[in-house]
């Protein structure tokens, strides 16, 4: 089915970044996975292409376009070639939404020419080792000082990808304590500059999979974070979280059902060269019936994908429309890949092809950004249950 989503400059883009990956990503990749992170110059190298600057508006350097359909762009590609472009979808996809919507004018002057560049990248820092799903029950806090100059900041953070890397992290952290009437109440966010005295990036931490994108421990001892630095109004964190976690939720979305494209790509082509018992493995009923299984599924995830980045470029897409995507999207992407897995037999399991890769990628999406049973609670609140 002819797709109606993109138009020609979201083709063109298509070509520019199918072109750069070969060029400058699948050479190298191996490299990368070894050494557990992409290098720093890759990030600048994004900045040179413009990939960081696409949603900027032109007034602050960057090309002023509107919508996201040119990050899901990105992200069907790097799925399609089987590679990722290291943590940059949380410094585009996550993190800008929040410099835009909550910057003010002196803060996007300051933040948003690094930002497209590549010189200062970002990482945004809400999961603390003792909670995760239930943000509200935070424990970093934030004091703002006697002279009203700083917050003095304190405390831990977990998961954060792109930490290892990351210039300014935009940190959730208390600001008062939560009221009686409203748990989330209190929770500010502040853009922390790394190199600040107190701050430190802990533990590395060893993935499943994603093994281009550093997921590093923060901590935060006393440090010193001028007033200038916060995002938005004091104790309005969540809200402003509940604006843009459906845009983080879309993006995985996207991302599962293009690895799970991919991954019936790898398997169609896998399966036509194997052979076994005399003959290729595409010639059992079995593989058929399984390979269109899957393309099936894939199509009903594409349908859903589409219809969510339209309703996000319309300024439609509820939180339940978001949650909703990102549930189905996820959950059929894992058994799809577990299937295209399995006609690659033991060479499936072998880290040297992309499938094996896919297989473990995909995993994390059923529980970052929300896990399915918190997506469940979204969808079935929205449904008055
Ligand atoms: C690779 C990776 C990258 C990440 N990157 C970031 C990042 O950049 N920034 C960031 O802030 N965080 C990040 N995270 C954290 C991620 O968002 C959390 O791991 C996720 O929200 C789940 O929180 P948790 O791990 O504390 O699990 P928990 O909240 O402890 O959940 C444990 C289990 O309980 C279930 N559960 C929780 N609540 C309910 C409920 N109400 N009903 C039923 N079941 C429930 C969960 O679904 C899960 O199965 C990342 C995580 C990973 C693994």
């Amino acid at each position: 089915m002819r797709r109606t989503v993109f138009n020609e400059d979201h083709e063109a883009f298509r070509e520019t970044i199918r072109a750069f990956i070969e060029a400058e990503v699948v050479p190298v990749y191996d490299r990368w996975i070894e050494a557990g992170q992409a290098p720093r110059d890759f990030y600048k190298k994004l900045g040179e292409l413009g990939v960081f600057g696409i949603e900027v508006p032109e007034e602050y350097g960057g090309a002023g376009e509107h919508g996201f359909k040119f990050n899901a762009v990105i992200t069907e590609e790097c799925a399609r070639a089987g590679v990722s472009f290291g943590g940059s979808s949380v410094h585009t996809a996550l993190c800008l939404p929040y410099l835009l919507a909550y910057g003010n004018e002196e803060q996007k002057r300051r933040w948003l020419p690094p930002f497209i560049s590549g010189d200062m990248m970002t990482a945004i820092a809400m999961t603390e080792p003792g909670t995760g799903s239930d943000l509200a029950g935070m424990k970093t806090t934030a004091k703002l000082s006697a002279d009203g100059t700083h917050y003095v900041l304190n405390g831990a953070k977990t998961f954060i990808t792109g930490g290892v890397l990351a210039d300014r992290v935009i940190v959730c952290a208390r600001t008062a304590p939560p009221s009686a009437e409203d748990r989330r109440a209190g929770i500010t966010l502040l853009v922390v500059d790394t190199t600040s005295e107190g701050y430190a990036v802990g533990r590395k931490l060893e993935k499943l999979g994603l093994k281009t994108s550093d997921t590093a421990e923060l901590s935060f001892t006393d440090v010193k974070v001028p007033v200038e630095d916060r995002l938005g109004e004091e104790g309005k964190a969540f809200s402003y979280l509940g604006q843009n976690l459906p845009q983080e939720r879309l993006g995985i979305a996207v991302g599962a059902y293009a690895q799970a494209a991919a991954a019936v790509r790898f398997a169609t082509e896998y399966v036509r060269d194997r052979e076994v018992f005399g003959k290729t493995v595409a010639s059992f009923q079995n593989t058929k019936f399984v390979l269109a299984d899957c393309r099936s599924e894939v199509d009903a995830m594409e349908a859903v994908v589409d219809r969510a980045l339209e309703a996000h470029d319309a300024g439609e897409l509820t939180a339940a429309d978001a949650a909703s995507a990102k549930l189905f999207t996820t959950e059929r992407a894992a058994v799809v890949i577990d299937k295209c897995l399995q006609l690659h037999g033991g060479y499936g399991y072998m880290q040297e092809y992309p499938i094996s890769r896919l297989y473990a990628d995909t995993r994390v999406s059923r529980i970052y950004g929300g896990t399915s049973e918190v997506m469940r609670s979204i969808v079935a609140k929205s449904m008055g249950l």
